[in-house]
């Protein structure tokens, strides 16, 4: 099956799986959610995207309508019948339905979807050549990102900025608050080797507390590395010798040109390729012991 769903725990495809349109997911956003992927058919990091479901789901007081380990099952299951060989996994949970009105008190019943697909990467040559990003004043302040880290369904900042990037043949957008810090791209964390140090803004700037941004500080610290979290502007990105932005999808992947300028030597460097190879190799390894 290309695409097998588990709706509160009943397996389905997408035909037969259906959300009422008076789900508060389809009328204002108001969901939670996690994308996670398989290595070598087994999740990687489920128990860290598990934990970081509930935490968004307690920052927006979502019901998750089962445990964690429900949940876990419903996962596993969920990829036994897809039978694909290596999977994407996307988890929602709803705050559900109820009359309509914005107040979140009026919803009763949250929903659970797990969505699994077949996995669809980037072609290796990306990674050789790196890709470009491009710098957006999304104008996003931390009071606009309240509450802050919670990965709710209401992407459309991102999705805006990620429009104007590929409007300009850019794969990804990196997203600059009203102070004009660099906060993170649409759907990934950003880090930049500036003076032989390795840096990436810090949560407090409001950015998802990414899986793969957390594993890569991890294995950079194991590679003796050294790493900060510091507050960065387009200045610092320009002083950068490398670049590279980091997701579950895309792992570590290097950026070699911002808007008009090349990073560095305009090729992915060195750092970054040691940080790809740890990570993935880290993946791997973590995800054989799931
Ligand atoms: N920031 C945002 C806004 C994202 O949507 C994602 C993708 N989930 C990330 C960062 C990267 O997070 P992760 O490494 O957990 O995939």
């Amino acid at each position: 099956m290309s695409i097998c769903i588990s709706l509160n725990g009943v397996l389905g495809d997408a035909e037969s799986s259906r959300i009422s349109v008076l789900d508060r997911g389809f009328l204002y956003g108001d969901s939670v959610y996690e994308v996670l992927r398989t290595y070598e058919g087994r999740p990687f990091a489920l128990t860290e995207h598990l934990a970081r479901l509930e935490h968004s789901a307690r920052l927006l007081d979502i019901q998750i309508p089962c445990s964690l380990d429900e949940l876990r099952a419903e996962i596993m299951a969920a990829l036994t019948a897809s039978g694909n060989e290596d999977s994407y996994i996307r988890v929602v949970v709803t705050r559900g339905s109820g009359p309509i009105g914005l107040d979140p008190a009026l919803a009763s019943d949250p929903q659970r979807v797990v969505i699994i697909t077949e996995l669809r990467l980037l072609p290796e040559e990306v990674y050789e050549t790196g890709v470009k990003v491009c710098l957006v004043a999304a104008g996003r302040s931390s009071a606009s990102q309240l509450p802050m880290g919670a990965k709710s369904g209401n992407y459309l900042t991102n999705l805006m900025s990620l429009r104007i990037a590929r409007q300009h043949h850019a794969h990804e957008a990196i997203m600059l608050d009203a102070r004009g810090l660099v906060a993170e791209g649409s759907t990934s964390n950003i880090f930049a080797v500036v003076g032989g140090r390795l840096l990436t803004p810090p949560l407090h700037v409001g950015l998802l507390e990414g899986i793969t941004r957390n594993k890569v500080i991890a294995v950079a610290r194991e590679l003796a590395l050294e790493v900060a979290e510091k507050e960065l502007r387009a200045r610092d990105l320009r002083a950068a010798s490398e670049i590279f932005i980091t997701s579950t999808l895309r792992e570590v992947l290097p950026v070699t040109q911002v808007d008009g300028w090349a990073v560095g030597t305009g090729r992915p460097g060195p750092t970054t390729l040691r940080l790809r190879q740890g990570f993935k190799a880290l993946a791997r390894q973590e995800s054989r012991a799931c």
